[in-house]
């Protein structure tokens, strides 16, 4: 798989540097993890598809196989940085760093994980996680703080805390006094103070995402996490507690540090964004926190003439012909032309058809054909018939509607289709693809 997507992009890029390459692997992992969440975060999903065996172990294998860097110049330098909070001083005048604040601490526990040989021991993935989350709950802090006004900066700067502690409201202080003598604030006029409480909240919010995908990891290549089972639907509060505590994150309800001098690190990661003069920009890249939403399936009615009243009668947009073999798209709810008859509907609709299959769903497309009831099925040219979602009352499929049944939908065979879209586990339906083109 990762020779094969190498190729494509070797001929759009004559020559992909090491940096594209890298920035690639750590890609198609991520999007593998954040599949998984997504998987495990949508309600509705089909058992016989979810309970296959991941691949991610073996994908991570050939990740680190073609990463191209062992432990080198930047990484250890990025390293430091995190651990240690030093800025670069030896980086050469062309090399340019993105403050770790604003940096996606997912992608750094990837890129460190592949820069170093398969597979370090437990231990240590735990001491990488534990430093990355670290960061992770500072720039949470750094953002909440970010947003506020002036005067909560200012409230907050001035909370008695104990400073020989590494405790919340101590960061919460000291991030809070910078921030505030450096004019670094949202123009918000808001009088309400947030309070600790809420605070915990959203930094518990905005590091959920990388819990998750330092669990998943963990769960993949060290130990499974056996309670943390798709479509068993935990409290957010609940999963993120447990999954810290399978991290093992928390001593004594703080973050624990490695360093004796959490708060010089917190000091040296603000100087590196607050160096910069663009509050404005980092402002909008920091509120962004990365929400991935399941992609949905349009509502379908439970009665199959309603689908087939609604979706007769067309007429293309483009001549005004009336559509004769109508299909519905599952994922926007267009219903397009597809003419395999003689009378062919106009070029702007075969163009439209072409362009939708790409903009709707990036080449993989769920429709019904309404004629028939099957289930369309389309990658790129390639295309496939699935069994109908629509069954009468004895469960039976009524293909072209040739014997007037009443049809329903079923609940089943829906979730079964719905989860293998959603878990790139189409073929898994699949058992055979048509070797001719579709017919546009
Ligand atoms: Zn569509
Ligand atoms: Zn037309």
């Amino acid at each position: 798989m990762v020779d094969k997507n190498y190729r494509t992009i070797d001929k759009q890029i004559k020559q992909p540097s090491d940096d594209i390459l890298a920035l690639f692997l750590i890609s198609i992992l991520r999007f593998n993890l954040e599949n998984d969440i997504l998987i495990r975060d949508t309600p509705f999903i089909d058992s016989t598809i979810i309970n296959r065996k991941s691949c991610f172990r073996e994908l991570f294998y050939i990740c680190n196989l073609k990463y191209p860097y062992l432990l080198n110049h930047s990484h250890i330098l990025l390293w430091h940085r995190i651990a240690t909070g030093h800025m670069n001083t030896k980086l050469n005048n062309n090399e340019q760093t993105v403050p770790l604040l604003l940096s996606d601490s997912a992608v750094l526990l990837l890129r460190i994980m592949l820069s170093l040989p398969y597979l370090i021991t437990k231990e240590l993935y735990r001491v990488i996680v534990q430093v990355l989350f670290n960061l992770t709950y500072i720039q949470a802090l750094f953002t909440i703080i970010s947003e506020m006004n002036k005067t909560e900066q200012e409230i907050w700067s001035r909370i008695s805390t104990d400073k020989t502690k590494n405790t919340m409201s101590e960061y919460l202080r000291m991030i809070s006094s910078k921030l505030f003598q450096s004019n670094f604030n949202s123009n918000i006029d808001n009088t309400k103070i947030s309070s600790l409480e809420s605070i915990n909240a959203l930094i518990r919010e905005r590091c959920g995402n990388f819990i998750k995908i330092a669990a998943l990891i963990q769960h993949y290549l060290y130990q499974s996490i056996t309670w943390w089972i798709p479509d068993h639907h935990l409290h957010f509060d609940h999963l993120s507690k447990n999954l810290i505590n399978e991290l093992q994150l928390y001593n004594n309800d703080e973050p624990y540090w490695f360093s004796n001098d959490s708060l010089l690190i917190i000091n040296n990661w603000l100087d590196e964004v607050l160096i910069l003069d663009k509050q404005q920009s980092i402002l909008k890249i920091i509120h962004a926190i990365p929400v991935f939403h399941s992609p949905q399936f349009i509502e379908l009615p439970t009665c199959y003439s309603d689908l087939f009243r609604s979706c007769n009668h067309r007429r293309c947009s483009y001549c005004q012909e009336l559509i004769i073999e109508p299909i519905l798209c599952l994922i926007c709810g267009i219903v397009y032309s597809q003419e395999r008859t003689k009378k062919q509907c106009c070029d702007q609709q075969t163009r439209f058809n072409q362009e939708h299959l790409l903009l709707c769903s990036g080449n993989l497309n769920i429709s019904i054909n309404i004629n028939s009831t099957k289930t369309l099925i389309q990658r790129e040219k390639r295309y496939t018939y699935w069994i109908s979602l629509y069954l009468d009352q004895h469960g039976e499929e009524d293909l072209n509607l040739r014997r007037g049944r009443i049809l329903y939908l079923d609940k089943n065979r829906l979730k079964l289709l719905y989860s293998a879209w959603i878990s790139s586990n189409l073929d898994q339906l699949i058992n055979r693809w048509s070797t001719d083109p579709f017919d546009f």
